[in-house]
């Protein structure tokens, strides 16, 4: 059975830089990607630009040639397919990683079963890189089974796992009926398809305001729906004074204090916020709180109990992303009460010592915490610990 030193779940950036790490310092890596190389970011929508200057997304001191100030997502597509042909990193696409677990055999103590809390306790002291280099030490392997894209099962074993699988692929759910329509959507592509439709967009940062934005520059008839008195601060500076003016104007029809209750085939429900206390009628900044600007063809309905129903050709839930916790806690990692596994913030390894995490999914529920440009880190610093454990031995 090959056991290698180290398997990296994810060809995002933060994957790819642990890659180039662990090629650099002789490790046996091997890259398990479940889609393309930087799926999230092949995600992203079509003609995104990055708010990021390039030099801020580059990895393995690879240059990030661009005449603009910002890249655009399909130069950071061919960047990034330079990066992995220039180091020539062992990455295998489509294939997703099911499950980690500390094999028992290899382990007379199976390493998930140790106390996460105890060790999570003895990470905050300086004793704590001891103590689990000590117990990585011994002979624990990694089994990680995987399904190909074609359904094909297998099982890879590695005395180090790297989880550096983003949050992208997990939307944040509402919860309401009618949220598995087909005309819902939890990710934004292109404006065209919605000129002349009725969208609904639900969400207050910077998904919600810039689709908002594009589409409503694109002829769609556009409402967002945003269940806090505001915007969120984290909307980017350039986008803010653009989307305020154009609720202000009442081109963009806005219902803040609001909360989707129900999505039909054609329209959506709304309530005020619990936290609101008020009616959602009470809280626009369209010139009318009940119809939206005129000529749009958007007339509400008042619902019983003071809801509202508004038309809605397209519906877009553009209320952020989530890592897969589950995959982490089924590994053994304690979450923290946001989500995010409890790490030694200075090696990223996990409370199941050997199993690390890196870049967006360190972020719990708080992924507006984590870019490229910080993410892009963690690989090496994991690599170098994992390197010097190896050494040791
Ligand atoms: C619309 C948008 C715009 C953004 N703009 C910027 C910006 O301008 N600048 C910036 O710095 N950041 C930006 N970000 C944030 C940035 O994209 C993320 O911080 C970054 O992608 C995180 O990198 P990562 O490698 O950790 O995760 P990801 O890039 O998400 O990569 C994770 C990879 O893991 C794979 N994967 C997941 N689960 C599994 C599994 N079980 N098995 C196998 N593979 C798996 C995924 O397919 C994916 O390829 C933006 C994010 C969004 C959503």
């Amino acid at each position: 059975m090959p056991v290698r030193d180290l398997i990296i779940v994810g060809a995002g950036p933060s994957g790819l830089s642990a890659a180039i790490a662990a090629k650099e310092r002789g490790l046996d890596y091997q890259v398990l990607e479940k889609g393309s190389l930087v799926n999230s970011i092949y995600h992203f929508p079509p003609q995104m630009v990055f708010f990021t200057t390039p030099e801020l997304l580059e990895i393995g001191g690879i240059p990030f040639i661009t005449p603009y100030d910002k890249p655009t997502r399909a130069e950071a597509l061919r960047y990034y397919r330079r990066v992995r042909d220039k180091f020539d990193l062992q990455v295998s696409f489509g294939e997703t990683v099911l499950s980690v677990t500390c094999e028992p055999d290899h382990d007379d103590q199976p390493q998930s079963s140790q106390s996460p809390k105890s060790l999570q306790k003895a990470f905050e002291t300086e004793s704590a890189l001891s103590a689990s280099s000590a117990v990585n030490d011994g002979p624990a392997v990694f089994a990680i089974e995987t399904r190909s894209a074609r359904g094909v099962r297998r099982v890879r074993h590695a005395r180090n796992v790297l989880l550096a699988i983003g949050y992208y692929d997990r939307p944040n759910m509402l919860n309401v009926p009618g949220e598995d329509l087909p005309h819902v959507h939890h990710y934004y592509g292109e404006p065209h398809p919605y000129y002349r439709q009725r969208v609904v967009i639900v969400g207050g940062g910077n998904s919600a305001a810039e689709s908002a934005l594009e589409m409503h520059r694109a002829g769609a008839h556009v409402t967002l729906v945003h269940r806090r008195a505001e915007l969120k601060p984290s909307i980017k500076y350039w986008v803010r004074p653009d989307i305020e003016n154009r609720i202000k104007e009442g081109s963009i029809a806005a219902r803040f204090n609001t909360c989707v209750k129900e999505i039909r085939p054609t329209s959506i429900v709304v309530t005020a916020a619990p936290s609101a206390g008020t009616a959602p009628s009470a809280v626009t900044a369209a010139p009318s709180a009940v119809t939206a600007p005129s000529g749009q063809g958007q007339e509400s309905t008042l619902e019983p109990e003071g809801d509202i129903e508004l038309p809605a050709d397209a519906v877009f839930l553009l209320i952020g992303y989530h890592a897969d916790w589950d995959l982490m806690a089924k590994a053994g990692i304690e979450l923290t009460d946001r989500r995010a596994p409890c790490l030694n913030p200075e090696t990223f390894e996990t409370s199941v010592p050997g199993l690390f995490v890196a870049g967006g999914a360190v972020a719990g529920m708080d992924t507006g915490n984590i870019f490229i440009e910080n993410g892009r880190f963690h690989g090496e610093k994991i690599v170098e610990v994992i390197a010097r454990r190896s050494e040791a031995l």
